[in-house]
């Protein structure tokens, strides 16, 4: 208890000046939340907030230390402190050799890659092979006895694991579903919560959102006969800004919201890693009675989720980014209880029927209440054994022990950016490195975006030359997250050095 007053009472003094979680804490006069309670500050932002600043812990590991905090002593210090570093030993990690763009003579081959792009696609769990093998000797040895014999009998192997993804999302069994693809299961939704009326018919999305989610609004709401630029309602950051305030977005909803029937927002933006404030903008959404959803790619496995507490009516997510299932893995879906017996599929195929008479083959359909009713077809067995294997590693680490390291990381990665590449840099003629994501730990996951303003250099190039596997965003950014299950703070370490020698080639000499 005492632990727990000392940790609230450094953070809420270290973010009093700063915007909590991206609100004005003074200016949320949309619900009834002045300063949120602690249980609720406790609950839905800081459970897993270590309690001490990560540019503290840095500097404080480098006094201990006797060194610089930008001591490759630091990283090996933090690694080692590290209660989640055997992790790594549960993925394949890419050798540089192996890398279609490394150039061997920069690097030794045998090393490591400097993975950085979890948050586009997870590294390989070394048991997905073991998983998919077991099916496939079933299969061999079986046939079609394996539809409902052995650890994952096919015609429920979706059901089998799906237990495992509720932590993470933070939702009941029932309210889950493992299916599809995301652009898929966004559809599927849409076409269940998005009812628009001649009062109410916009849906409100954030700007720049990822491409599918902008197609599959504008097709949905071509699909009701609704013009477009008049119902698809986009909030933009501010000029000149490329972050989006939530004093922004709950003011369109408190404005517009009458006429809003769905809000559709990403839980974490692809583009600059900003979390929304997810409890906040579903809390003001249904206040004036619009649907709320969000799309969970860049969010699952990254943060912690609490969608049935906060009331979150639909929500979707991919599996192959931080929760590394592979490529086109199984998606998932989550319906709020809430609605399990009123927001029916408007789609339905055999699986959506109850188990017990699913194969009567009557024709009369049973509906399964909630989210499993959206299944149409039998699971893919094969992306179901790469996703339990993937599942199991985030059961033993937690979403919260995963987010706590996470935020360490990432804060070790921004501390010496800013050590080197700070702005009263730019005033000198020094290159530059801007980091577009929030830098508040509340307002981001994993990921900084990074730009170069003014670099000739081709960053991502020059990167991946090196070993660094993370991706580029015209015209001269890049995304980089370290991911707290397979990489290290030496990765963190190595990638910054890197970095250096690219933009000071002199000052680096190995
Ligand atoms: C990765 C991603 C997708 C990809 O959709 P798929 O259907 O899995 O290909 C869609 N939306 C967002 C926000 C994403 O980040």
């Amino acid at each position: 208890m005492v632990c727990v007053t000392m940790t609230m009472k450094k953070l809420l003094t270290v973010t009093s000046n700063r915007i909590f979680f991206g609100i004005h804490m003074e200016k949320v006069p949309t619900f009834n939340v002045k300063l949120p309670s602690r249980s609720f500050t406790k609950r839905f932002m800081m459970e897993s907030v270590p309690p001490e600043l990560p540019a503290d812990t840095v500097r404080r590991i480098a006094a201990e230390l006797n060194c610089h905090p930008t001591d490759q002593r630091v990283a090996l210090h933090l690694d080692e402190e590290d209660k989640l570093r055997h992790f790594r030993d549960y993925f394949y990690i890419p050798k540089m050799q192996d890398l279609p763009p490394i150039d061997l003579s920069l690097v030794n081959k045998d090393e490591n890659a400097i993975y950085f792009v979890g948050n586009s696609l997870g590294l390989q769990p070394k048991l997905v092979k073991t998983y998919v093998e077991e099916e496939l000797d079933k299969w061999a040895k079986i046939g079609a006895y394996g539809h409902d014999t052995g650890k994952r009998p096919w015609i429920t192997g979706d059901e089998c694991i799906v237990g495992l993804m509720k932590d993470i999302v933070g939702a009941n069994e029932k309210e889950i579903v493992l299916m599809n693809g995301l652009s898929v299961n966004l559809h599927l939704l849409m076409l269940s919560f998005f009812k628009p009326t001649s009062k109410r018919y916009k849906i409100l999305l954030e700007a720049k959102a990822f491409p599918s989610d902008h197609y599959i609004i504008e097709s949905q709401l071509q699909l009701h006969g609704l013009n477009v630029e008049k119902s698809m309602r986009i909030i933009k950051p501010r000029q000149g800004e490329d972050l989006l305030r939530m004093e922004d977005i709950l003011e369109v909803i408190e404005k517009e919201g009458d006429s809003i029937a769905v809000i559709m927002f990403s839980g974490v933006h692809f583009y600059t890693g900003q979390i929304f404030n997810m409890p906040a903008i579903t809390k003001a959404g249904q206040a004036k009675g619009c649907f709320v959803g969000f799309d969970l790619a860049h969010a699952v496995g990254n943060i912690e989720l609490h969608l049935h507490d906060w009331g979150v009516d639909f929500a979707c997510w991919c599996s192959y980014k931080y929760l590394n299932s592979g490529a086109g893995g199984l998606a998932g879906a989550f319906v709020h209880e809430k609605h399990a017996y009123t927001i029916k599929p408007a789609l339905v195929g055999w699986f959506s029927h109850e188990l017990s008479t699913r194969f009567k083959m009557d024709n009369k359909l049973k509906l399964i209440p909630g989210a499993s009713g959206f299944r149409i077809s039998n699971p893919p067995m094969l992306l179901v054994c790469s996703l339990h294997a993937s599942l199991e590693i985030f059961r033993e680490a937690t979403v919260k022990a995963l987010r706590r390291k996470s935020i360490l990381l990432t804060g070790y990665l921004e501390y010496l950016i800013k050590h080197y590449y700070s702005k009263d840099k730019s005033e000198t003629k020094e290159p530059m490195v801007i980091i577009i994501t929030p830098s508040h730990i509340e307002q981001r996951g994993c990921q900084l975006t990074l730009t170069f303003p003014n670099s000739e250099k081709n960053m991502f190039e020059e990167l991946s030359k090196r070993g660094v596997v993370c991706d580029k965003r015209e015209p001269n950014g890049i995304r980089v997250a370290p991911v707290p299950l397979y990489n290290s703070f030496h990765d963190v370490y190595k990638f910054v050095r890197l970095l250096t020698s690219i933009i000071h080639p002199a000052k680096t000499k190995n």
